[in-house]
């Protein structure tokens, strides 16, 4: 046997592995609505068969799965035949392979304008409307033929009953409008809890819920789920002659259709790569999961020249973005203490990467939370992680359980310390661990947090180290942290090492960590406010009351109704802020930072003239030679408040490079707006100047 024929067969053998692989993964998915793997590994089991079929053609029969529309029709519904064909569209993965296709079509009719639109994570639906009447709606099936499910989309809002011309062309005889059923994310939590306290099992994912939501035998049941619809497409047209698949949106909506609000028409490949860039990075500012974008041919001549392959146009090409979610084991939920006692379970998974990490752990919040997702130990669950935002457990895959999975019991004690765990509050879901003076979870994520970067900014003072001042006991707490001295740690193994005459000495780390804490001594009231680790006071609270009071023994005896006046305080703050002072050991915890050194108190700075007083300023986008901080601080010395939020009490919006939708906000509701150069007029000689200036 030559090695080529090795070769052949042992492609051939992985050709045929991965045809059943990829038939029995749409069949979970189309067919039944319970995925089992993920999209991301799903299509990376497409993509080597595609690639085994590109180096031997002759594996590329008519009935691999990469010739053929993925998804086929059940007998629970009644099959309907579309009057044209609904394909499926072909993927790109990089811009590389992008700019490939663009080359394919230029070859084909020259250079054209592109309809770019965001690829929407549900499934096709297919719509037929006679004489303007919905006559039947039908899941894409296997391209020719799909489910018949019109009773249930006929209680979906948003899709029109009856379409009404209210424009120029008239509705004809028969139309074919094509469209993507989604569940919009922010109901998705909300069902899978209904789903579970009705003893049913959750859906994986949003796509997932729409598609289940959608294939129901009983309508009543799509009825209640808050699908919704968006089109991308016409089937059978021919006699309407729109130039341009933008035309035909136009139309589309004119006559009552739901239409993306996202898409855009493109001349320029860089164009259409901005656009690609950009939803990339606001992939979650949508309503519902969008998993790539859909470059089209927008002129319906050009489209027609290019044609179809046997599953999808030429004309069209899905760009897809890197896969946020992956599928992992939930191998154990167990339970962290935190800074504040606060007990909160979390899944600890199988380490899986996922958009560009590796994640092994993710918090479930409560036991009401645990409960609502409806995830077993032992469950594979779907793991989501959104660019940089915090990973979360999607929801479990049922079809995966073999019997073995538990249900998750919250400890009635703290792991650490053994407390016994309580509500604070009737009512309260969190439970806490009381214990706060000497638990050492608690103890340590005090130490972890106060010297974080954001806080006091304490060098090598991580997890380990905080760790280790507790567990070797050279803190018993976090009272005696600023009068830490060489001899102190001395006595800590990892805070040392042996010289060359083998006499014990501080590490390099130790001492940045010992000049770091004296250094930090100076740092602002502020810092020193979240330092204390009391509940409900971030950041912004902090500031606020350092901005009010300048120092510790002033916000101490401030009265509860005068501390709840302060703005960004509030009654819950204020009160929190009285119960941490009601106890001895934290007033000591004071006294002895105090000791050290700390002064709790900022300079008294002289206000500078109020000229924005009584303004209210929106501050957005980057403003060069300011940060974020910087640019708020600038109109709150002089007087004016800033805001978050646009509304018509906002007297200018100040736009910088980048500016989000508050910019756009602005203009919808005529505030004044102002420009780098606009917003220093503002500062240097006040609102009239700017109002000169504004747009
Ligand atoms: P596809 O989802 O990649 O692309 C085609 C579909 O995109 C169309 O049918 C249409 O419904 C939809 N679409 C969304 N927005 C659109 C728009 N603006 N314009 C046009 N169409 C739009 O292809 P497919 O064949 O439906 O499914 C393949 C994909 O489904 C895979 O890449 C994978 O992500 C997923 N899948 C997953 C599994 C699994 O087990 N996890 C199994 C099968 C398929």
């Amino acid at each position: 046997m030559g090695k080529g024929d090795k070769a052949l067969i042992d492609a051939r053998l992985r050709h045929k592995e991965l045809c059943e692989l990829v038939e029995e993964y749409r069949y979970s998915y189309y067919v039944l609505d319970a995925p089992v793997v993920s999209d991301g590994q799903y299509d990376d089991y497409e993509r080597e068969l595609i690639q085994i079929e590109n180096e031997y053609p002759e594996l590329r029969t008519p009935d691999s799965p990469t010739q053929k529309v993925g998804g086929e029709y059940t007998t629970d519904f009644a099959a309907i035949s579309h009057r044209s064909r609904m394909m499926s569209l072909d993927n790109v993965f990089s811009e590389e392979e992008f700019l490939d296709w663009v080359l394919r079509v230029e070859k084909g009719v020259g250079s054209c304008e592109f309809l770019c639109e965001l690829k929407i994570d549900g499934l096709a639906i297919n719509l037929t409307y006679e004489n303007g009447k919905l006559i039947s709606a039908a899941t894409r099936g296997d391209g020719s033929n799909g489910e018949d499910v019109t009773a249930n989309v006929r209680s979906i809002v948003g899709v029109p009953d009856r379409l009404v011309a209210t424009g120029k062309i008239a509705v004809p005889e028969i139309v074919e409008v094509r469209g993507e059923i989604y569940f919009p994310n922010a109901e998705f939590d909300k069902l899978n809890a209904g789903l579970v306290a009705a003893g049913k099992p959750p859906f994986a994912n949003p796509r997932n819920a729409a598609a289940g939501s959608l294939r129901q035998k009983d309508p009543r049941v799509t009825a209640s789920r808050p699908l919704r619809m968006t089109v991308h497409g016409v089937g059978e047209s021919a006699a309407l002659g729109f130039g341009n698949q933008s035309d035909a949106y136009e139309i589309l909506e004119s006559w009552g259709l739901p239409i993306s609000k996202h898409f855009k028409v493109l001349n320029k490949t860089e164009e259409v790569i901005k656009f690609i860039k950009f939803h990339g990075d606001n992939r979650h500012a949508v309503e519902h999961d969008i998993d790539g974008i859909v470059v089209k041919v927008n002129a319906l001549n050009l489209q027609e020249q290019l044609g179809f392959t046997s599953r999808a146009p030429r004309w069209a090409i899905a760009y897809k973005y890197p896969p946020e979610e992956v599928n992992t084991k939930l191998l154990d939920i167990r339970v962290s203490v935190g800074r504040t006692g606060r007990a909160t379970p979390f899944g600890h998974m199988a380490a899986v990467k996922v958009a560009g990490s590796v994640v092994e752990m993710a918090t479930l919040h409560n036991q009401e939370e645990v409960e609502r997702k409806g995830v077993l130990i032992g469950d594979t669950v779907v793991l989501r992680k959104a660019g940089d935002v915090i990973p979360e457990i999607v929801g479990p895959v049922v079809a995966l359980r073999d019997g073995s999975e538990k249900k998750f019991v919250m400890p009635t004690r703290c792991p650490e310390c053994g407390s016994p765990l309580g509500a604070q509050k009737e009512g309260d879901v969190d439970l806490r661990c009381p214990n706060s003076q000497s638990c050492p979870a608690q103890l340590r994520e005090r130490i972890i947090y106060l010297a974080s970067r954001a806080i006091l900014d304490i060098e090598n003072l991580g997890a380990q180290a905080a760790g280790a001042l507790l567990a070797d006991g050279v803190l018993i707490n976090e009272a005696k942290l600023f009068a830490l001295k060489e001899k102190d740690l001395l006595t800590s193994e990892f805070f040392t090492k042996k010289d060359k005459n083998g006499q014990i000495e501080l590490t390099a780390n130790a001492n940045k960590m010992l000049a770091s804490l004296e250094k930090a001594k100076a740092k602002q009231l502020w810092r020193f406010i979240c330092a204390l680790s009391m509940r409900h006071v971030g950041p912004i609270a902090a500031k606020s009351l350092a901005k009010e009071f300048r120092s510790i023994d002033a916000i101490e005896q401030a009265p509860l109704d005068v501390l709840s006046q302060v703005e960004g305080v509030g009654p819950v703050i204020a009160e929190s802020v009285k119960d941490w002072f009601s106890i001895k050991w934290h007033r000591e915890v004071i006294s002895n930072w105090q000791k050290a050194g700390v002064t709790f108190q900022d300079e008294e700075v002289e206000l500078g003239e109020q000229t924005l007083a009584g303004l209210t300023i929106v501050i957005t986008g980057s403003l060069d030679g300011f940060t974020r901080e910087s640019a708020a601080e600038a109109v709150t010395s002089r007087g004016a408040k800033s805001a978050a939020t646009v509304s018509k009490n906002t007297d200018f919006v100040v736009i910088g490079v980048n500016a989000g939708s508050k910019a756009s906000k602005a203009e919808e509701l005529g505030r004044p707006i102002l420009d780098l150069a606009g917003f220093i007029v503002l500062l240097e000689k006040g609102p009239e100047a700017a109002s000169k200036v504004a747009r």
